[in-house]
C-alpha cells in the first residue's frame, strides 16, 4: 500500500524508480486486515476513490462501544466517513497505478535483505531474487515500506528510527471474514464499523466488528504481545461466539 503510493508519486515526480515486493504480484494488496479506510486520504492524496470491485460498503462513522455494549460513543463526522475496501483488489488498484504512472523496473518475488551504506549514508539494498540469487541494487533515495517486520529498519544507522517496535507499542491480532445469508444472520449497525473496548475479552486491545456488505462481516480480535497462542481463542469464544449467531456460514479469510 505505502510502497506502491511512493513508487507512484515519486514516479510522477519524474524519478527513476525500481519498486519491488517479496510477493508475487498477483498477491500484493493481499492482507490481514480490517480493510477499513477513511475516505479524506484519497482527497489528500489526489487519488481515486475506491469504487467498483475495490469497494465493499461505504460507511458513515465509527461507534465506540463499552464492554457491555450499552456506552457508545458515536464518532460520526464527514471526516471519519470512508470504505470498507476487498483488500487485493484495492491493493492491486494502487500497485497498477503504480506501473501506469510509469515506475521503471518492477521486480515482484524478491526479498530485502539489508541496508547497503557507503560514506555513512544508505546508498541501496541488498535483495534475494525469485531464482535465489543475492544483488545488490544502488540508488540515491531507498524508501522502506515493508511493514512491522522490516528486516531494514533492524539494521539502520540511526538514532532516528527505532530499530525494534517494543512489545508495548504493539498488539497481536487474530481476524475473520465471514460470509452468510441475510436471512440468518442480521449485521448490527451496517453504516458504521464498530469497537468494542473490553480488557477482559481482549486484554490490551479491543474487538472489531465491521461490516463488509448484506452478507459478509470482518470480525476480529487484538490483544498484548504476551498473549500468543491464547489469541485465536479468545477472538472464538469472544468475537465469533458473540456475534455469529447462525450455524449456517462460511469462512471466507483468516489469520492474524
Ligand atoms: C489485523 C489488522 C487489522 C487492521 N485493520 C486496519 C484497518 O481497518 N484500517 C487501517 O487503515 N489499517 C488497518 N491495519 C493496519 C494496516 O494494515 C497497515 O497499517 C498497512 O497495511 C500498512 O501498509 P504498508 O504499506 O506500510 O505495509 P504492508 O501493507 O504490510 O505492505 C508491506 C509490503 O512489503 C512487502 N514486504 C514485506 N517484507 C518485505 C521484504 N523484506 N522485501 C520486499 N518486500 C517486502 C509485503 O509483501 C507487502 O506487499 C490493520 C492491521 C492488522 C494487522
Amino acid at each position: 500500500t505505502g510502497g506502491s503510493t511512493a513508487a507512484r508519486f515519486a514516479a510522477e515526480s519524474g524519478l527513476s524508480v525500481c519498486l519491488i515486493d517479496s510477493k508475487d504480484r498477483k498477491e500484493i494488496g493481499n492482507k490481514i486486515c480490517g480493510d477499513a479506510v477513511g475516505s479524506e486520504i484519497f482527497d489528500f492524496l489526489k487519488i481515486k476513490h475506491p469504487r467498483d470491485d475495490e469497494l465493499s460498503c461505504k460507511i458513515k462513522g465509527a461507534k465506540l462501544y463499552s464492554p457491555n455494549l450499552k456506552k457508545c460513543i458515536d464518532l460520526t463526522d464527514p471526516k471519519q466517513a470512508g470504505y470498507i475496501v476487498n483488500r487485493i483488489e484495492f491493493g492491486q488498484r494502487l500497485l497498477n497505478e503504480a506501473l501506469d504512472t510509469g515506475v521503471e523496473l518492477f521486480i515482484d518475488n524478491t526479498m530485502a535483505l539489508d541496508l547497503l551504506y557507503s560514506q555513512n549514508t544508505v546508498s541501496g539494498v541488498k535483495v534475494k531474487l525469485g531464482n535465489g540469487e543475492k544483488v545488490d541494487l544502488r540508488s540515491k533515495i531507498l524508501i522502506d515500506a515493508s511493514g512491522f517486520y522490516s528486516p531494514l529498519r533492524k539494521n539502520v544507522k540511526s538514532t532516528l528510527i527505532e530499530k525494534e517496535i517494543l512489545k508495548e507499542d504493539s498488539i497481536l491480532c487474530y481476524r475473520e471474514i465471514i460470509k452468510f445469508s441475510p436471512q440468518d444472520l442480521n449485521i448490527t449497525n451496517p453504516d458504521y464499523i464498530s469497537i468494542i473496548l473490553d480488557q477482559d475479552k481482549a486484554p490490551g486491545g479491543y474487538i472489531w466488528y465491521f461490516p463488509k456488505n448484506q452478507s459478509s462481516l470482518n470480525i476480529g480480535i487484538g490483544t498484548f504481545m504476551n498473549l500468543k497462542g491464547k489469541v485465536k481463542d479468545l477472538y472464538r469464544q469472544n468475537v465469533f461466539n458473540e456475534f455469529i449467531k447462525t450455524s449456517k456460514y462460511e469462512i471466507i479469510s483468516s489469520g492474524g
